[in-house]
C-alpha cells in the first residue's frame, strides 16, 4: 500500500520511494510545513533511509534551503515543485491531497452561468476534476487555465502567482480554504471570485467591497513612503523567493528621492528581525504575503515593490496591482 492518510490529507508514497531508490539515497533532509510538524514521527517512519529534520520554516516550494548539509536529497512534504527552480541539490516532493470532498452545493451552482474558470492550491488540485463534473452536470462549461513556469498544474494558484487566470469566462470559482488566495486572484483578475471550501463545505465570495477595504489599508501604508527617511529593501535567502532584478532599481529610485536606502538579506522575515532596525519602511521583494497578509504584525511599514513606486509617485501603468512572482 503506497497511499497514506495523515489528518485530512492523503500522500502517495509510491513515486517518492521509487525516486529515493533511483537516487540511491541514504540520508534524507525532511522538510515539512508548520501545520504538519506535529506529525513528524509518522512521516519519518515512512522511509527506510536515515532522516534529518529541517527545523526552520517551509512556507511553500519556494522555501528551499541554500544547502542540505550532509543529506543526499531534500524531501519536501505538502507542496508541489516550482518547475523553473534549479537548486544545486536533488529534491523530491511528497504532495498532499485533501481527502474531504462534497459535491458543489446547488445554491452555488445556481449563482453560476456560462463558462466557469476553476482554480485551486495544490492540496485541492485533484478536486478541480470533480468540480468540473458538477459544473458540466449543471449545464455549464468548466474552464481550467495553464500557468507559467512557476506553476506545475493547470488551474493551480500560488499566493504569488495567478498566471492560470482566464479572462474569457463568465465566472471564477476557487476551490480551497483560506481567503488570501481567492483575494489575490480577485485582484489579479479585477473581478469577483466565488469560493467553495470543501473542508468546511461552505460557499463564499470575494467582492469589490472586500477589495476596496483591502486597498484602503494598502494605500494607508503607501502614504508612509513620502515621509519615510530610511527604507530597507529586503531580499530573501530562500531560493524560490529571490527577485534580484527588482532590487537595484528600488535602491536607485529611493536614493533619487532622497531616502537612505539599504539592501538587507533575510532568511526569516519576521517582526522581531525587521523591527529591531527601527527603519521607517521595508520594501519586500520576497514572498508577497509578508507585505500583504502579515503586515499588521510588523511595526515597520511593509510594502511591495510596486507599492513603494506608487509611494514615490512613479506611475508604471496605473494603480495598485497584486504582487506576483513570475
Ligand atoms: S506565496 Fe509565498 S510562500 Fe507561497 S509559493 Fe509564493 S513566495 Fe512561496
Amino acid at each position: 500500500m503506497t497511499k497514506v492518510e495523515i489528518g485530512s490529507f492523503e500522500f502517495d508514497l509510491g513515486p517518492v520511494r521509487e525516486e529515493l531508490d533511483r537516487l540511491q539515497v541514504e540520508k534524507i533532509l525532511l522538510q515539512l510545513p508548520d501545520g504538519l510538524k506535529t506529525k513528524i514521527e509518522k512521516f519519518a517512519e515512512m522511509f527506510d533511509q536515515d532522516v534529518v529534520v529541517w527545523g526552520n520554516s517551509c512556507y511553500g516550494a519556494c522555501d528551499l534551503p541554500e544547502d542540505i548539509g550532509c543529506a543526499d536529497v531534500l524531501l519536501q512534504i505538502g507542496h508541489s515543485e516550482i518547475p523553473y527552480l534549479e537548486p544545486s541539490y536533488p529534491i523530491i516532493y511528497l504532495e498532499g491531497r485533501c481527502r474531504l470532498w462534497k459535491d458543489l452545493p446547488p445554491e452555488l451552482l445556481k449563482k453560476l452561468e456560462g463558462k466557469v474558470a476553476l482554480y485551486a492550491p495544490v492540496q485541492h488540485i485533484h478536486q478541480l476534476e470533480r468540480a468540473a463534473e458538477n459544473i458540466e452536470a449543471a449545464g455549464l462549461t468548466p474552464v481550467i487555465g495553464e500557468g507559467d513556469e512557476r506553476i506545475k498544474y493547470p488551474g493551480q494558484i500560488l499566493g504569488c502567482n495567478y498566471s492560470v487566470k482566464r479572462e474569457d469566462v463568465d465566472h471564477h470559482l476557487y476551490i480551497g480554504t483560506g481567503r488570501f488566495h481567492p483575494l489575490g486572484l480577485s485582484f489579479s483578475l479585477g473581478k469577483d471570485v466565488f469560493i467553495y471550501n470543501p473542508v468546511a463545505q461552505n460557499i463564499g465570495s470575494i467582492t469589490e467591497e472586500e477589495r476596496d477595504d483591502f486597498l484602503r489599508k494598502r494605500y494607508g501604508a503607501i502614504a508612509q513612503v513620502e515621509k519615510a527617511e530610511k527604507v530597507m529593501v529586503i531580499i530573501s535567502t530562500k531560493i524560490g523567493q529571490i527577485r534580484r532584478s527588482s532590487v537595484e532599481e528600488l535602491l536607485e529610485l529611493g536614493e533619487k528621492a532622497g531616502k537612505t536606502m539599504m539592501l538587507m538579506r533575510f532568511g526569516e522575515i519576521r517582526p522581531e528581525f525587521i523591527d529591531q532596525f527601527r527603519w521607517d519602511c521595508a520594501v519586500n521583494t520576497a514572498c508577497p504575503r509578508i507585505a500583504l497578509d502579515d503586515y499588521e504584525n510588523f511595526k515597520t511599514t511593509m510594502l511591495t515593490p510596486r507599492e513603494f513606486k506608487i509611494g514615490l509617485d512613479i506611475n508604471e501603468g496605473g494603480d495598485w496591482k497584486m504582487d506576483e512572482i513570475c
